[in-house]
Formats: C-alpha cells, sequence, structure tokens
C-alpha cells in the first residue's frame, strides 16, 4: 500500500506515520528526516537544506523531488511505503503522480491530519525531540524525567526550527504552497479527514480503522 500523510507542521504526521508503516511493515519516508541526516552528516545536500530549512522555507522542488525518487527506487518500497511531508508543493504532487504512473503504481490513501493554527504553534513551540525519533511536548506531554528519552535514554533536543518565530513562517508556508493538494487528492476520491487534536493513541486508532475499512474493501493489506 502506498500512504500519504498529510497536515500542517506538528500535527502528528511524523508519529502516526511510523505506527501505520509498522502496522504496513512498510517502510516510513520522511524527507524532513532525510534532510535533517544530511545536515547532521554535512553532506551537500544537507548544505543546499540548511539554507532553507533554518529559515522555515520549503526547500527547492528540484533537490526535493530527486532524493524522494530516489529513495522509493529503493528494493525496500516496492511493497509500498508511507509518504511524511512528502508532497509539500502542487509541482511535487505531480511529479510524484507520475513517478507512480510510470511503475504502474498508485496512491491507496492520502490521509489529512487536521489541526488549528493555535495548536501548530502551541505544539511547536513545546516540542522536545529525541534522536530515536520520538517526540515529546514540554507541557502537555513530557519525559518521565526532564530532558530525557522515556524509550532509549537519549538526551532530548529542541529542532532549530522549532522557535515561534520559524513556526510562523512555517505555517505561512504550509497554508500557501501545501494546502492545495488537500483539495487535489479529495478531488481524486483517496483522501481521509481525521481529527488531529484528540489523543496521539486515538488519532492512532482513527488512522488504523480507516486503513483497515479501505483494506477490507479493496482486498488488499
Ligand atoms: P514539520 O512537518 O514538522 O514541519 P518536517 O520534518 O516534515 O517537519 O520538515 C522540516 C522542514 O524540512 C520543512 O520546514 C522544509 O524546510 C523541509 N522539507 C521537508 N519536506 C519537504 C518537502 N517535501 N519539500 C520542501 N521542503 C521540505
Ligand atoms: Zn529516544
Amino acid at each position: 500500500m502506498i500512504i500519504i500523510m498529510l497536515g500542517a507542521p506538528a500535527s502528528g504526521k511524523g508519529t502516526q506515520s511510523v505506527v501505520v508503516a509498522q502496522k504496513l511493515g512498510v517502510p516510513h519516508i520522511s524527507t524532513g528526516d532525510i534532510f535533517r541526516w544530511n545536515i547532521a552528516n554535512n553532506t551537500p545536500i544537507g548544505t543546499e537544506a540548511k539554507k532553507y530549512i533554518d529559515k522555515g522555507m520549503l526547500v527547492p522542488d528540484e533537490l526535493t523531488i530527486q532524493i524522494l525518487k530516489d529513495r522509493i527506487e529503493m528494493e525496500d518500497c516496492k511493497d509500498g511505503f508511507v509518504l511524511d511531508g512528502f508532497p509539500r508543493t502542487i509541482n511535487q504532487q505531480e511529479s510524484l503522480d507520475s513517478m507512480l504512473a510510470e511503475c504502474k503504481k498508485s496512491i491507496d490513501m492520502a490521509i489529512n491530519l487536521a489541526v488549528t493554527d493555535n495548536e501548530v504553534i502551541r505544539r511547536i513551540s513545546g516540542r522536545r525531540m529525541c534522536k530515536c525519533g520520538k517526540a515529546y511536548h514540554i507541557v502537555t506531554y513530557p519525559p518521565k524525567t526532564a530532558g530525557i528519552c522515556d524509550l532509549c535514554n537519549g538526551e532530548l533536543y529542541t529542532r532549530k526550527d522549532d522557535t515561534v518565530e520559524v513556526a510562523n513562517t512555517r505555517l505561512e508556508a504550509y497554508k500557501l504552497q501545501s494546502e492545495p493538494i488537500i483539495a487535489v487528492y479529495r478531488e481524486k476520491g483517496i483522501l481521509v479527514d481525521i481529527d488531529g487534536h484528540k489523543p496521539q493513541d486515538e488519532v492512532s486508532e482513527d488512522v488504523l480503522n480507516e486503513i483497515e475499512k479501505y483494506s477490507s474493501k479493496q482486498g488488499v493489506v
């Protein structure tokens, strides 16, 4: 199955993508994670992407589409994948459609995690990350020990683009460049809206229920 996870920054896309990918046994592909890996490892892609990411702007399509194409052509993607953070522009959405059409594949489902602007800013300004991928919120979802990950004992850090100022730019980029994609997938009849304000576990339940419904209709897993 090919699933696209849509939603504003900090809507829970990353968290829910991991849950879905585990459930389906397919890779979780996050363009944000790929860029951050490149930045941490000082690659040329990382140097280029960092100029935009630190300001809260989108990385140019040409580079983003190329890294995505390279990733989904890998062997482990042949039975499907969950896309988290791609497509983020109409141009990316159209490129993805043609990449998939070339290998006679198509998107099964696009899941839209809806949250309000206020909630986006609230979540981003309190977000703390662990290198294992787990995310916390200092007020509403703190770790058991302050600053330490419950899962791996790693030291928590704040993403450089998780300041209120950069968060506002990211939200603006989302509204202008990414939100129009929702209408495209709705038109194609593959969009499912999920209330992203509920507690994480309930959102996961809602998402997995929708996938279950779709699978039993299609007879695919
Ligand atoms: P979030 O959804 O919380 O903003 P991501 O990890 O998905 O976090 O993305 C972080 C940043 O990486 C974005 O603000 C953007 O600069 C860059 N990025 C990630 N995916 C894309 C994409 N598909 N196109 C352009 N830029 C991207
Ligand atoms: Zn951890």
